[in-house]
């Protein structure tokens, strides 16, 4: 039995070369599993599992890396972090003293990037369906500017903006019909999926906007999809494509001041061929850089990521008929990437000791009621026992964002680690909040 399973796991990464990729994490013989300063296991004891833990230093680093690579290939850029990937308060109040600003995609993320104190002029509202209320709210805060995804769109937000006696600085996104090769849910800028406009129609209606008397078009704008791990080409062909556009706008006379170049760059969450920022500023510079405009960006993934961990203590083992499954405390209605898109995170104990023992095949799997929970399948790991915990790593972008109380279980604790302190950022919730706002209709108290 033994046999096969160990071939299909022959080439996963050994917890030793998972950490020496990310540098925040590191294993001692008596503290065990660290990030920056501080133990794991003393902030699963302190805060109980399940919990989320960020690494302040490695958001600051990933975001220097990121700004650094772009100023390093000679362009004017500005970084709008997406933070549908990672909302927390304290995660984008770093970022905000990092000088990122924030892409939004609803009057919610608009609302807590304002409490995190991003400056409205720092703020990007993105997404296919902005209804009118949000848009009013974005100009009535007076955003740096709104990504319109469609002809309709455009005449909505004209008609709200020239009524609050407005004008709307609108960047229109383009779909520019190229694959990322990425997982299907979240590919983005082929012509199937339901971004943008066509790129046969930009500069029509870009003129459209030019002539209507809410809107200054500021822009053309691009996200072509997430996880983006296949190299620079599918990159270099959207931009290339933006780039013909805006020399099109041009000739005719309209006016562009800036190319919003999307996020999407992908992370090696198990040992897939990391994109760099440099090749991916390189792309931009060989691509647009000969329109001299400045460029923004909207990462989420590649900032928040690696950044972030989920600790989880095992229930307990159980041996199956077939395999021996490790039960966690943590399942997928906290972290739903591997039910959802299949993905694999790095698992690793937070005990030396018990990272050092003998590995065989494990199932990771969550309690709840459903074969799709289910972190891990034939995974190398020691023998654990009740109480034992493990850190999932890679777990700070589409993590805490994505969870539910599904199965009734409260949405889990969020932690912020930053050199040797730490604290509680986002607290457990509670069984009496999960019953907050339910009320019983009159008949059926009586
Ligand atoms: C999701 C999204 C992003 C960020 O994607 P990442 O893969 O997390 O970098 C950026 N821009 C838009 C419009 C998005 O929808």
């Amino acid at each position: 039995m033994a046999a096969p399973l160990a071939l299909a796991d022959a080439a996963d990464p050994s917890f030793a070369e998972l950490l020496a990729l990310r540098p925040h994490l590191s294993l001692h013989a008596m503290d065990g599993l660290v990030m920056e300063e501080v133990p794991l296991a003393h902030i699963a004891r302190e805060v109980g599992t399940p919990a989320w833990v960020y690494s302040a230093g490695a958001l600051r680093r990933r975001a220097r890396a990121l700004k650094g690579a772009l100023s390093a290939a000679g362009l004017t850029a500005t970084v709008h972090f997406a933070m549908k990937c990672n909302d927390n308060l304290s995660v984008l109040k770093v970022l905000a003293a990092e000088g990122l600003g924030a892409d939004v995609v609803s009057e919610g993320e608009l609302r807590i990037a304002r409490a995190a104190g991003i400056p409205a002029s720092a703020i990007v509202f993105s997404g296919v369906g902005k209804t009118e209320d949000e848009i009013r709210h974005a100009l009535a805060e007076d955003i740096f500017q709104i990504n319109a995804e469609s002809a309709e769109e455009i005449e909505m937000i004209s008609a709200i903006a020239a009524g609050m006696g407005r004008t709307a600085r609108v960047a229109l996104r383009v779909n520019p019909d190229v694959d990322a090769k990425t997982h299907a849910k979240i590919t983005t800028g082929k012509s199937e999926n339901k971004f943008g406009v066509a790129i046969s129609d930009a500069a029509d209606i870009y003129a459209r906007m030019a002539s209507l008397p809410g809107i200054a078009p500021v822009g053309v704008a691009t996200h072509i999809g997430s996880q983006i791990t296949a190299g620079m080409a599918a990159y270099r062909a959207a931009y290339a494509r933006l780039a013909e556009l805006v020399r099109d706008l041009r000739v005719q006379g309209l006016p562009v001041e800036r190319v919003d170049c999307g996020g999407g760059l992908g992370i090696p969450y198990r040992d897939e061929p990391a994109p760099t920022p440099e090749a991916l500023a390189g792309a931009i510079r060989a691509t647009l850089g000969d329109l001299g405009l400045p460029v923004m960006l909207e990462p989420g993934r590649w900032i928040a990521g690696p950044a972030g961990v989920l600790l989880a203590s095992v229930v307990l083992q159980k041996r199956g008929a077939a395999h021996r499954f490790v039960v966690v405390d943590a399942a997928m209605n906290d972290l739903l990437r591997p039910a959802m898109y299949e993905a694999w995170h790095g698992i690793v104990p937070l005990s030396a000791a018990r990272a050092a023992s003998p590995l065989s095949p494990a199932e990771v799997v969550g309690p709840i009621c459903e074969t799709g929970d289910t972190f891990a399948r034939g995974r190398l790991l020691p023998e654990l026992v009740t109480g034992d915990t493990v850190a999932f790593l890679d777990a700070g972008a589409y993590g805490a964002v994505m969870s539910s109380t599904y199965n009734a279980r409260p949405l889990a604790a969020e932690v912020l680690v930053d050199g040797a302190r730490f604290a509680v950022v986002r607290e457990r919730q509670s069984y009496e909040e999960l019953l907050h706002g339910q009320r019983l209709p009159e008949w059926l108290t009586t």
